[in-house]
């Protein structure tokens, strides 16, 4: 239910340096929370600048709106420098862990420093958020990447964010998101709320600002904060259905390819996110040498930047009648008994983790584990570690951010 009389806005004046709080919106009444997160990486402005443009368009036009809308930008000291981070990478340092102490666990990152600042800042924004909600909480981050190509969007896969992220009309990747541990998703994900990444396009191409735009417009319309028939809802789902173009509509992981800074990766020049790779293709070169394709399929961001983990990802087609027959399995609770499995069993302490026995599971029970949403694995001789999101715990309580 909206009243224009319960609307407030809150416009952050000053054409000085950005703020956390790009713009807000809350019309009082009980309705869904939209939280849109830019810039987390400070060289992937195009979403803070897209979501300027919603928040001037919706000031101008006053559409009818539905509960809170909020826009946040990440990493406030990165964005001023146009670098991905300043001290250590803000999307990759959210383990509970880590947030609880601001100790990020994996020893690279100070406990101080730029990043820990950012973090503390952001996580206050977003208590105060989560606190105020009172209704469904989604959370969209935009990010771009050093390749050109297709939007797209990544997320934890579970049916809710799988739901919310179709709703984008570009392709969904399923698979990243579980394997780069410590990000703002991950940390979102467990306190229940339906939360996708959305990769707009390449950095600072005039286009991806326009994707990240529609982006903010069909989420603002999938969350129920603004109605479907807006005309700009209408426009962005038409430009992001045109971008995804003869692309699939869902995707998943076949190979990471991860990287650390003493590898000397190099990228081989113009891949293009989606680009058909086959096997043995050439692809990158690092210190020991060249790095040719394992397996054919679609390249997803191949690294052409200076900082981060990930050299590329192999992914494939993920065709619509496996999307349904997952979505099937997993309302028929068909994990509770998946342990049932010749080969297959629970991990004795955590919840969400199978250990699978690659001497006896031969047959195709990845396969059947991914389609229940174990995307995460780990290889220790003959046997693999299997893990997917746990179930959403309680939010913790809150906490005051120290000084
Ligand atoms: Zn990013």
């Amino acid at each position: 239910m909206l009243l224009a009389l319960g609307r407030r806005w809150k416009r952050r004046k000053g054409g000085g340096a950005l703020e956390r709080v790009i713009g807000r919106f809350t019309d009082d009444a009980a309705g869904p929370t939209f939280i849109c997160i830019a810039g987390l990486h400070g060289n992937e402005p195009s979403g803070v600048q897209g979501l300027k443009r919603v928040f001037k368009t919706l000031q101008q036009a006053k559409p009818s709106l539905n509960g809170e809308f909020v826009g946040l930008a990440g990493n406030l000291s990165a964005l001023a420098q146009h670098r991905r981070f300043i001290d250590y990478d803000l999307n990759r340092c959210w383990s509970a862990a880590t947030v609880e102490d601001h100790a990020p666990e994996s020893g690279f990152a100070p406990t101080t420093g730029v990043e820990a600042r950012e973090q503390r800042e952001l996580l206050a924004e977003l208590e105060r958020v989560f606190d105020r909600a009172r209704g469904e909480v989604y959370v969209l981050d935009l990010h771009s990447t050093s390749g050109d190509g297709a939007p797209f969007a990544v997320l934890n896969d579970t049916l809710r964010n799988r739901e919310f992220a179709l709703a984008f009309r570009v392709t969904i990747v399923l698979g990243v998101a579980e394997n780069l541990g410590g990000t703002l998703m991950d940390y979102i994900n467990d306190f229940g709320h339906v939360n996708i990444g959305f990769e707009a396009g390449k950095h600072d191409d005039p286009a991806t600002i326009d994707n990240a735009e529609a982006a903010v417009w069909v989420g603002l319309a999938a969350t129920g904060c603004v109605a479907s028939g807006l005309p700009e809802v209408h426009r962005s789902r038409s430009r992001l259905t045109q971008a995804r173009g003869p692309l699939p509509r869902v995707a998943e992981v076949r190979y990471r390819h991860a990287i650390a800074r003493a590898d000397g990766f190099r990228m081989e020049p113009g891949f293009l996110n989606f680009q058909r790779i086959t096997t043995g293709q050439l692809l990158a070169r690092d210190r020991r040498g060249e790095i040719r394709s394992r397996k054919s399929g679609r390249m997803l961001m191949p690294h052409y930047q200076e900082l981060g983990e990930d050299g590329f990802f192999v992914i494939r087609e993920f065709r619509p009648h496996w999307l349904a027959a997952s979505a099937l399995l997993r309302r028929l609770r068909f994990d509770a008994i998946v342990h049932w499995l010749p080969g297959v069993r629970r991990h004795p302490k955590y919840p969400g983790t199978l250990i699978i026995d690659r001497r006896i599971a031969r047959w195709r029970a990845l396969d059947l584990l991914h389609l229940l949403g174990f995307r995460k694995q780990r290889a220790i001789g003959n046997v693999l570690l299997i893990s997917r999101r746990a179930r959403p715990r309680p939010p913790r309580p809150r906490r005051r951010p120290s000084a």
